[in-house]
């Protein structure tokens, strides 16, 4: 971050080095008591004698001050999350809609390729799963409108939609209760007069947060239909497993979720799926079972979401083998695919249809323009309509590129391409494989300041805040005949908001280079 004039911004208070140190004293230590932490990274744990590296926690990056966020804004992303939530659930069972996006970016993205294929297959054998969930994170950043007459107000612009490992659920609640505690106890001490307003308790409005309870608490509703929808072929207790990756360093946020379970829940790395799961032979309904011992109820996945989760064929194997048994499956291939930034493209690109692609997903139109609110301008990149075509004009334009982003369908942080890297980087694209990235405008939210603690050091600047508004779903699959909602449980689920330093164009907290954070309203 460039550093900041401490004397011009009024937020957050200004704050001497006796007292930085008395912040950042009882951040580390409410931090590790809370587990607001995560492994530390290979370096630090090399260095250290084996048998504690495996022991070891440190607090995550985090800003000293919750950063104001627009009141507006926040109310307005929470309250279309159940319409968000709904329409992911609807496209998750459109796979008509689904398999024509897939043949859209098939030919440059083998990835994608292959998970549905997946799909096919299962497809082909017939599916035994009754219900999905769906753990979703909508994310977005504020973005500044000017109207033709000169006003201007603020406006929530959806940076992605994400239907599989959504993280930071169990951190961000965690982070929400470390600034509530700042604000009873260290804020209000600080010496900065001339903003005594801002040092105040009053001065901070910081919504709740239960995020990581609220995940679990849709895992546990998934377990429970599971349950009641599945009749017993055997005598086996029934369990939850979360799929993780080897070696995850953020561990304690998927821990947060774990512990708030009423159900007996199993961490198995994806790479020792196929060894410490089977499907049971003698169910006719494809019972997946952990260790012989238990039935598999839910499957919520934390790892698989990239190639790099996919190393061999047997990788493959296992993400056939979760998909094809009646587990209720968090999420589903078709979720998955629901979630690429390809879907969010059609969905936001402007047709000339008499029906748009959102409406037939959303038929009520307070619903829809609600929904459309909170799209930015994604075009896709193929070569068959007009908004295509001009996309590729622009993309290669020296001057237009530095309005967008480029992404491709991938998830996890660090692979999208940004202002005049785009035609840099479309230049080692073969043209016929461009289709398989959207581009998309970038929103430019208004400046804010923060001090951001990132392994002992404080850090102090602009930074560029991003929230994103928790969702779970349980829908029913199949049966087509059958009437009425299918949606059987239809939730917000707390937020997160992440900070970056506003030099910075990726903003993931695992990926490094951004920090937890919570929202002051404003
Ligand atoms: P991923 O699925 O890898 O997280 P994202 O679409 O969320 O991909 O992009 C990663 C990061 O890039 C975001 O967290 C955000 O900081 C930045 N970013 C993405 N799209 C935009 C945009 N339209 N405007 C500004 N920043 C963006
Ligand atoms: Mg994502
Ligand atoms: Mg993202």
């Amino acid at each position: 971050m460039a550093s900041a004039d401490r004397s011009d911004a009024a937020y957050p208070p200004a704050v001497d080095d006796a007292e930085t140190d008395q912040l950042v004293l009882a951040i580390k230590d409410w931090s590790i008591t809370n587990g607001l932490a995560v492994r530390p990274p290979p370096a630090v744990v090399s260095t250290t004698q084996a048998e504690l590296a495996s022991t070891l926690a440190m607090p995550v990056p985090v800003t000293l001050f919750p950063s104001p966020f627009p009141r507006s804004c926040f109310a307005e992303a929470q309250g279309v999350q159940q319409a968000y939530n709904e329409l992911y659930a609807k496209i998750s069972q459109d796979e008509s809609f689904l398999s024509r996006v897939v043949a859209e970016v098939a030919g440059g993205d083998d990835f994608t390729t292959r998970l549905w294929a997946v799909h096919e297959r299962v497809k082909a054998e017939g599916y035994v799963h009754k219900h999905s969930l769906g753990i979703f994170r909508s994310d977005y950043l504020v973005h500044q409108e000017t109207t033709e007459a000169g006003s201007s107000h603020l406006q929530i612009k959806q940076v992605e939609f994400n239907t599989i490992a959504a993280s930071f659920g169990g951190l961000s609640g965690q982070t929400s209760g470390l600034h509530k505690f700042l604000a009873k106890t260290a804020y209000p001490l600080l010496q900065d007069s001339s903003k005594a307003d801002a040092a105040a308790t009053s001065a901070y409005s910081l919504p709740d947060n239960t995020s990581g309870k609220d995940i679990a608490a849709g895992l546990q509703a998934a377990y429970e239909v599971y349950n009641r929808s599945e009749t017993s072929h055997n005598d086996l207790p029934r369990c939850i497993v979360f799929l993780v990756q080897d070696g995850e360093r953020n561990v304690f946020d998927q821990r947060h979720i774990e512990y708030a379970i009423d159900a007996p829940v199993f961490r198995v790395p994806f790479s020792q799926l196929l060894k410490e799961t089977s499907i049971d032979a003698s169910s006719p309904r494809r019972r997946l079972l952990y260790r012989a011992a238990f039935e598999v109820a839910v499957v919520y996945m934390r790892a698989g979401y990239g190639p790099s989760d996919y190393p061999d064929e047997s990788a493959w194997d296992a993400r056939y083998q979760i998909e094809r048994s009646s587990a209720i499956k968090c999420p589903t291939v078709l979720t998955q695919v629901a979630g690429t930034k390809k879907v969010q493209q059609v969905l936001a690109t402007p047709s000339e249809a008499t029906v748009s692609e959102l409406g037939r997903f959303v038929a009520d139109a307070e619903r829809q323009a609600a929904l459309r609110r909170t799209f930015a301008n994604i075009y896709p990149l193929d070569t068959m309509s007009p908004a295509g075509r001009q996309a590729r004009e622009w993309a290669q334009d020296p001057t237009a590129c530095r309005k967008f982003v480029l992404k491709p369908q991938r998830e996890g942080g660090g692979n999208n391409y940004y202002k005049d890297k785009i035609p840099t980087h479309l230049q080692t694209v073969p043209v016929e494989h461009w289709s398989s990235y959207i581009l998309m405008e970038l929103i430019t939210p208004p400046p804010v300041a923060n001090l951001i603690l990132r392994n002992g050091h404080v850090e102090r600047g602009g930074v560029i805040c991003e929230l994103g508004i928790y969702g779970t779903c349980i829908w029913r699959n199949g049966d087509e005949t059958s009437s009425g909602s299918r949606i059987l449980r239809n939730e917000a689920a707390g937020y997160l908001l992440r900070t970056k330093g506003d030099q910075s164009e990726e903003g993931g907290v695992a990926a490094g280079f951004g920090c937890m954070d919570s929202v002051n309203l404003v």
